[in-house]
């Protein structure tokens, strides 16, 4: 069943709409290829605003946590999104060569799909090599890693304990 939401997102902007839903994590077809596992949702709100010189934006506010998979062990990765970001609504798709200055413009679309917004703000936001920390990662532990610095932490710990000895 393929959810839709479609906005005008001009008259959006211009009347100072807002929405707000969930969308299911599997219903994401392009984010859930890069996942360990599609369960959860992602909660998100858009909310348009016009300024003075008749710019027209939308906040677009997404919350939720994604299961990727880590790079090294390849294990199930907790990843929080936590993503605030405002978009300016331009004429033109933006220009791929101005790209520093239209990072954050989407074209104006009088049929914007929000979900696919929501999918592309947030595919934009993951980490290109997510990884547990290394103490976290079961791929560093079988390689041993975290035991030498558990050792070398514990041998500077040792020898603090040989120094205290010394000074009684
Ligand atoms: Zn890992």
């Amino acid at each position: 069943m393929l959810e839709q939401v479609i906005i005008n997102s001009i008259e959006f902007a211009r009347n100072s709409e807002s929405l707000h839903g969930d969308v299911q994590v599997k219903s994401l077809d392009r984010l859930r290829d890069l996942l360990f596992s599609d369960d959860g949702a992602l909660e998100y709100a858009l909310t348009g605003r016009h300024n003075e010189d008749g710019k027209l934006f939308l906040a677009c506010i997404i919350k939720g946590v994604l299961q990727l998979r880590c790079q090294r062990c390849l294990g199930a990765l907790a990843y929080p999104v936590r993503l605030d970001s405002e978009l300016e609504l331009v004429e033109n798709d933006p220009d791929l060569s101005a790209e520093n200055d239209l990072a954050d413009a989407i074209k104006a679309d009088p049929n914007l799909d929000v979900l696919a917004l929501v999918e592309d703000e947030v595919l934009l936001d993951l980490p290109m090599a997510p990884m547990h920390a290394p103490d976290a990662c079961q791929a560093c532990e079988n390689f041993g890693q975290p035991k030498t610095v558990k050792q070398n932490a514990f041998s500077a710990l040792a020898a603090l304990k040989t120094q205290d000895s010394k000074k009684i």
